[in-house]
């Protein structure tokens, strides 16, 4: 499996023109290594790989990556300059987004000779295609963090703050397996739920609130994402109608994914819903995005991208509206596409449900 991420990469560092590559995006070194300790770097060449790290990690790299050489550094600064001088390299391509100004430079004064060339992308576009086995463990975090959302609900009632939801929330989702959230979870009540990033405070919910709750978890790495909004009590007209839109949103979304369509359209047709409805300027975020050992990856799912879906894709379809003062709606699955279409990953019950 990481042999063939490595043969993959081997042929953009090729096609590239490059010697080789330094990979010191964490995640993308995890993805190309298996390698999950906090230091390190991964250097590819036409011939090598080498994942460079230091004392504390030398026994963990030897175990998690056995298809790649190992070396300890003292420092990441000296090992790097060891390494491209023993492989005689000459032009080095590095992940400009993971390299800060200042580690640049040094690599520049200690090897002068060598030529550094920025480059953006390449691992995360292979990334951006899911194999079975990531497929595998995506689908076992979405399976949990349904699990929680069945869970969280019966703690949903009047008086109850929204940071004591969230909390109960990840404690179980810890205790069921979880190695942890793959993002704080979201807990917004009220008012709140008009803010598409709330953070969970004081607030208690009261009958008469939308909730939403946007959360997910990491398992073997890999994350998931789910969100649902919930009604305290008896929902009104108007808030029966904005669930009932975004959720015909939502499910038309769900219906366009598949191999070759261009998620600038699907992202159009869900605005053109809300638009009908007068409502269009209050989904004021992307649509979806992609998901996999981060929580937001690539394909970005809005329109302004130009990326186009491809079967293997784990990608989060998240319409929302939201009235500044009224609250909000959000409804969110992570779906992978599939060569028919797609298949939805989360399962959590979507009619509008009253606690
Ligand atoms: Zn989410
Ligand atoms: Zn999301």
């Amino acid at each position: 499996m990481f042999e063939t991420r490595i043969e993959r990469l081997r042929a953009k560092i090729l096609e590239e023109g490059l010697d080789g590559l330094i990979v010191t995006g964490r995640k993308n070194r995890e993805y190309l290594s298996g390698f999950t300790g906090s230091a390190g770097f991964l250097l590819v060449t036409a011939e090598e790989g080498v994942l460079a790290t230091d004392f504390r990690y030398e026994e963990q790299a030897k175990a998690q990556s056995p298809h790649l050489e190992v070396y300890r550094y003292e420092t990441p600064r000296d090992g790097l300059s060891r390494l491209v001088k023993t492989k005689k390299m000459g032009i080095v391509g590095f992940e400009a987004v993971h390299t800060s100004c200042w580690d640049l430079g040094e690599w520049e004064e200690d090897n002068p000779a060598i030529t550094w060339r920025p480059m953006k992308g390449l691992v995360e576009s292979l990334r951006i295609g899911k194999d079975e086995e990531e497929i595998r463990r995506i689908r076992q975090a979405a399976r949990l963090t349904d699990k929680g959302f069945a869970h969280i609900l019966q703690y949903l009632r009047p008086g109850v703050q929204e940071r004591e939801i969230a909390l109960e929330l990840e404690f179980f989702l810890r205790r069921e397996g979880a190695e942890g959230v793959s993002f704080a979870p979201i807990v917004a009540s009220g008012p709140n739920s008009a803010l598409p990033h709330a953070r969970p405070g004081e607030r208690v919910l009261e009958s008469g609130d939308f909730v939403v709750l946007d959360f997910g978890v990491i398992v073997d790495g890999y994350c998931s994402d789910l969100t649902r909004t919930v009604f305290i009590g008896e929902a009104s007209d108007r808030q029966r109608e904005i669930y009932g839109l975004v959720l015909r949103a939502q499910q038309y979304a769900l219906g366009q994914v598949g191999p070759g369509k261009d998620v600038a359209a699907i992202d159009k047709g869900v605005r053109e819903i809300f638009a009908a409805q007068g409502v269009a300027e209050h989904f004021g975020h992307g649509l979806g995005h992609g998901v996999g050992l981060e929580i937001h990856e690539g394909p970005t799912l809005s329109s302004r991208s130009t990326d186009e879906l491809r079967a293997g894709m784990v990608v989060t379809i998240e319409p929302g509206l939201y009235f500044p003062g009224w609250g909000g709606v959000r409804i969110e699955d992570l779906v992978v596409v599939t060569s028919q279409g797609c298949r939805v990953l989360t399962q959590s019950p979507k009619e509008l449900i009253h606690v």
